[in-house]
């Protein structure tokens, strides 16, 4: 009966991988993959996760009991601080409703399926170019999706005036996805002074922000710091959405644990907004898994531990900037033509280097270097030891 189903193509970023296992090549770079690497190119289980495991299994108290549709309640507070910021008076006044979600992705779900439902306007903007995942989630959650400008080729940077350009031209009222911190892929973020004009433009304009936020910490290093686009939203007493996700700041790729928070007018509202929340959840998972999230909790909760994640987390910025460097210093001690300032003024996890399609696929078939078609590389997948090659490559795909 299934015959005439029709082979489906790879996803573009998770195919990269794929393609990558492949390659016999000894030389091969993984550059695709948006998850930490270290300088030994090794995945990497934070030390204070393995602390906090050992916690909880050392508890025999602990049981394997479902969760409540909405997860753990610990886990949920303390999400809402660490986005919010813990003196955050939406907060306090118990504006906020939050459902621990699978990681970034099912929390950006959730709140689609949620404003499908239940909010009047059904348009969402996105940035263009974004996180390739987006446009499906929104869409097949129902909303119809139109992108605004976000990114310049020509300068590398922001496309500060199309953007503001495309927000006053859409409908009142109309969603609009904004990355919180380290836009994926372009790793450019408007500066807080741009920040403060997108929000006294959406909010005179009464348009709804939906924040993703999957990289807070992971981006400068400091997680207050990467909060600030979400706080300044929600200061001015506004309502907002905010997706985080835990996989690159705490290495929980594979827990799948993540947030959904939905910031109220008022606690009456907020408290109704969750009751439908659970009608949204429960019919597609019915609750989420209780281990990462207990993971985060312990964490959160503990003074000690949670400064052990600071260093550890910003030890991880801090080698991906790094590599910014050493790929920067490199291309300019070689001579490839180009200005590549852009490698040292992007943020976050990604480099968005400007390479063409064809100059990938070459560097990919000649080098055995994988990344994404659109000339995305991951700075995390890189090391001292593989960025003479990537300049070689580089330099051969931008002369050749
Ligand atoms: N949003 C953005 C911008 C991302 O880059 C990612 C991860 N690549 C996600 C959401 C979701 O990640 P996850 O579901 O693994 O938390």
């Amino acid at each position: 009966v299934f015959a005439a189903v029709v082979q489906a193509p790879e996803d573009p970023i998770l195919g990269v991988t794929v393609a990558y296992n492949k390659d016999p090549s000894p030389v091969k770079v993984n550059l695709g993959v948006g998850a930490y690497r270290t300088e030994e190119g090794k995945p990497l289980v934070l030390n204070v996760v393995r602390r906090a495991e050992q916690l909880l299994v050392n508890d025999r108290s602990r049981v394997k009991e479902y969760l409540p549709i909405t997860g753990l309640a610990d886990f949920n507070k303390l999400s809402a601080k660490l986005i919010f910021g813990s003196d955050s008076p939406a907060i306090r006044e118990n504006r906020v409703t939050t459902a621990q979600c699978l990681s970034g992705t099912g929390s950006l779900r959730v709140g689609a399926e949620f404003l499908a439902k239940h909010y009047h306007e059904r348009t969402i903007y996105i940035p263009s170019p974004t996180w390739g995942n987006h446009t499906k989630v929104f869409a097949l959650a129902g909303l119809s999706v139109k992108t605004y400008r976000y990114y310049d080729p020509a300068t590398r940077g922001l496309n500060f005036q199309g953007l503001l350009e495309d927000l006053a031209s859409a409908p009142s009222g109309a969603i609009v996805l904004l990355h919180a911190c380290a836009h994926n892929p372009t790793g450019v973020d408007p500066t807080l002074d741009q920040w403060e004009q997108i929000r006294q433009l959406m909010r005179s304009k009464g348009l709804l922000p939906f924040f993703d936020s999957a990289y807070q910490g992971f981006a400068s290093g400091s997680l207050d710091a990467d909060a600030q686009s979400v706080r300044m939203f929600v200061a001015d007493g506004g309502e907002c959405l905010a997706a985080q996700s835990y996989a690159k700041n705490m290495g929980l790729y594979g827990e799948r644990v993540g947030a959904l928070s939905i910031v109220c007018r008022s606690a009456d509202v907020a408290v109704k907004v969750e009751s439908q929340l659970k009608l949204v959840i429960r019919p597609m998972y019915s609750n989420p898994p209780i281990h990462g999230a207990s993971i985060v909790a312990t964490i959160l909760k503990d003074s000690d531990m949670y400064n052990e994640w600071t260093i550890e987390l910003k030890a991880m910025a801090d080698r991906i900037i790094s590599m910014r460097h050493q790929l920067f210093d490199a291309l300019r001690t070689r001579g490839t033509p180009g200005d590549w300032s852009h490698i040292i003024k992007q943020i976050g996890m990604f480099t968005f280097t400007g390479l063409n399609k064809e100059q990938v696929a070459f560097m990919t078939k000649e080098y055995h270097i994988y990344m994404t078609s659109d000339g995305r590389i991951s700075m995390a997948g890189l090391s001292s030891r593989t960025v003479p090659h990537l300049v070689e490559a580089i330099h051969a795909a931008v002369t050749g």
